[in-house]
């Protein structure tokens, strides 16, 4: 079968792995684009949020490649997140476009229902449980690869002397663990990939502000959605650090709960059942992150999202509690580049402004 999946940040590379592995030739889709965008605006409802939008151009595209078979996932709670295969099941029917997605659902919701989906994914390439087994661990192995890659990448990018060579390395890294074929192999593109972000030349004098990313997590963790806010931020001398990632993404929703528990976090703010997305989420990330001295957080939110939306009636209160600034960034069709570089800059200045006032209000006092 031709397989694709969303484009979701680097993660194709692990995904492509995985399709490839299972006896399926893949259709990598590719990172969405302003074609992408205007191909799911032109056939998705005019309210749907701009995670929706892009999904369903990117199956537009990859179904113009040759594509048979969607993988992605569901979703549970109140979000439409979990209706978005289905609503893109019918316009593709509508659409006429010949394309079965097959979406899976958390396995802690219906086990059942995972299984008989992994077995349609092994069997379809006709490999075995066993070799099928082998083939999901090494794909776990590269999405946490891949993570600890892009995470040290952003810590680094805000000392770099030269602009871009960060995110050369980055691309660099990436590439030696796309090559890797084992979980030693992975292992050692990792460590290789580490040690050559470590060697771009930094300049350690500097002392970057640092701001957490959160919000919904498609927007969060796709760089082509967001105007790649984490590069942008990086170039301008900021260190970021983003609540999501793919691999503690996965194993807080679908294993189990390793991290702090961000719901009893929030609960000061919102003692209510939940409210979809990450809205719960962007509230307890952004308490979290003053308690450990960030300087700003910003909110990535889908244009008409609930759940961010909730959250940001929310955030108000966690600033002024917690003297934190926060940054809301609406994402739709309309979000120009030039736009969220003008309001980051700003939010920038004034996050540096308000770290120097504090210094030097402390020097005064010793
Ligand atoms: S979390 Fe927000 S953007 Fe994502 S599906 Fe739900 S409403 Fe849409």
């Amino acid at each position: 079968m031709k397989i694709s999946f969303p484009h979701m940040g680097y993660s194709y590379i692990a995904f492509k792995w995985l399709v490839e592995n299972s006896g399926h030739e893949c259709i990598v889709p590719p990172e969405p684009s302003k074609r992408t965008l205007d191909l799911g605006v032109r056939y998705a409802p005019e309210f749907a949020c701009i995670p929706f939008k892009i999904l369903l151009g990117t199956y537009l595209e990859v179904a113009e490649m040759g594509a048979e078979v969607i993988l992605t996932s569901g979703g549970m709670g109140p979000c439409r997140a979990g209706y978005y295969w289905v609503m893109h099941k019918y316009l593709l029917e509508e659409i006429k476009k010949d394309l079965k997605i097959v979406a899976f659902e958390p396995p802690l919701c219906n086990l059942r229902d995972f299984i008989q989906k992994l077995h349609f994914v092994r069997a379809g390439g006709g490999i075995s449980v066993k070799e099928f087994t082998r083939v999901l661990k090494i794909t776990w192995e590269k999405i946490k690869a891949i993570d600890d890659i892009e995470m040290l990448s952003h810590r680094i990018r805000p000392y770099e002397v030269k602009r871009g060579d960060t995110t050369r390395s980055l691309w660099q890294a990436l590439d030696m663990l796309d090559q890797a074929n084992s979980i030693a192999e992975i292992e050692d593109a990792r460590n290789e990939g580490l040690k050559i972000l470590q060697n771009v030349n930094m300049d350690k004098e500097r002392k970057p502000l640092k701001i957490g990313i959160i919000g919904e997590i498609y927007v969060v963790l796709e760089p082509a959605a967001n105007h790649y806010i984490q590069i942008m931020l990086g170039e301008m001398g900021v260190e970021t650090d983003r609540s999501i990632y793919l691999s503690a993404y996965t194993r807080n929703n679908t294993i189990v709960n390793l991290e702090e528990d961000i719901h009893q976090i929030a609960r000061p703010y919102l003692n209510e059942a939940p409210i979809g997305g990450h809205g719960v989420n962007s509230i307890g990330e952004t308490v979290l992150y003053a308690r450990h001295g960030f300087d700003g957080v910003v909110q990535l939110a889908p244009f008409a999202c609930i759940p961010e939306i909730v959250a940001k009636s929310i955030i108000p209160s966690i600033s002024r509690d917690l003297d934190i600034p926060v940054l809301t960034l609406f994402i739709d069709e309309q979000t120009g580049k030039a736009g969220v570089q003008t309001r980051l800059e700003a939010f920038v200045d004034l996050l540096q402004k308000k770290r120097d006032t504090r210094i030097g209000a402390e020097r005064l006092v010793v």
